[in-house]
């Protein structure tokens, strides 16, 4: 007779949101696939993607959700929040207005989701520091006063974007595991 140790299974949503352009669908394709796309049009209908990361020697399926460029309308669905438990909240640091919108953002995740969602802020593009808009200082400052985490990051070149995505699947893994406590 075969046993079979049936091992526990850790499925993570994460939604990535923020305004168009500032470089989310590259962020999860630089994350999933190591992929970074050029020429992205406002993103192809990809829904989300999985990823499989090892924390603390446990594997852990991260599912995250793109919002198929629905932002540009503000047409982001409640479907798309429903079962979140992170989210990487994305402005361009070369654009101020993207930083100004977060709130909004952030506004839009409190009436879907509850407190407990993990939170990243992120400033992409940290690459393009010849055009900076918005200071390392001032996102730092934001994700203070919100409770957020806080990263830059660059899709372009890779720099620190698998990080980013671990900051949040570790803030998750304990969150679950304090509940289980
Ligand atoms: P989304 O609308 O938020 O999904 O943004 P995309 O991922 O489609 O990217 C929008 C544009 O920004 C594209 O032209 C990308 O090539 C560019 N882009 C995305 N990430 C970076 C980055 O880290 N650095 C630079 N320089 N450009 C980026
Ligand atoms: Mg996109």
């Amino acid at each position: 007779m075969v046993e079979e140790e049936v091992g526990e299974e850790y499925l993570f949503k994460i939604v990535v949101i923020g305004d168009s352009a500032v470089g989310k669908s590259n962020l999860l394709s630089r994350f999933a696939r190591d992929e970074f796309d050029h020429n992205s049009k406002a993103t192809i209908g990809v829904e989300f993607q999985t990823q499989v990361v090892e924390i603390d020697g446990k594997e852990i399926k991260a599912q995250v959700w793109d919002t198929a460029g629905q932002e540009r309308f503000r047409a982001v669905t409640s479907a798309y929040y429903r079962g979140a438990v992170g989210a990487l909240i994305v402005y361009d640091i070369s654009r101020k207005t993207t930083f100004e919108n977060i709130k909004c953002w952030l506004d839009e995740l409190n009436t879907h989701c509850d407190t407990t969602v993990a939170r990243m802020l992120v400033g992409n593009k940290c690459d393009l520091e010849n055009i900076r808009d918005v200071s390392i200082e001032e996102g730092k400052n934001l994700a203070e006063e919100e409770g957020l985490f806080f990263i830059e990051t660059s899709a372009l070149d890779s720099t620190n974007v698998k990080t980013a995505f671990e900051i949040v699947i570790r803030e998750i893994y304990k969150n679950l595991s304090r509940k289980v406590l």
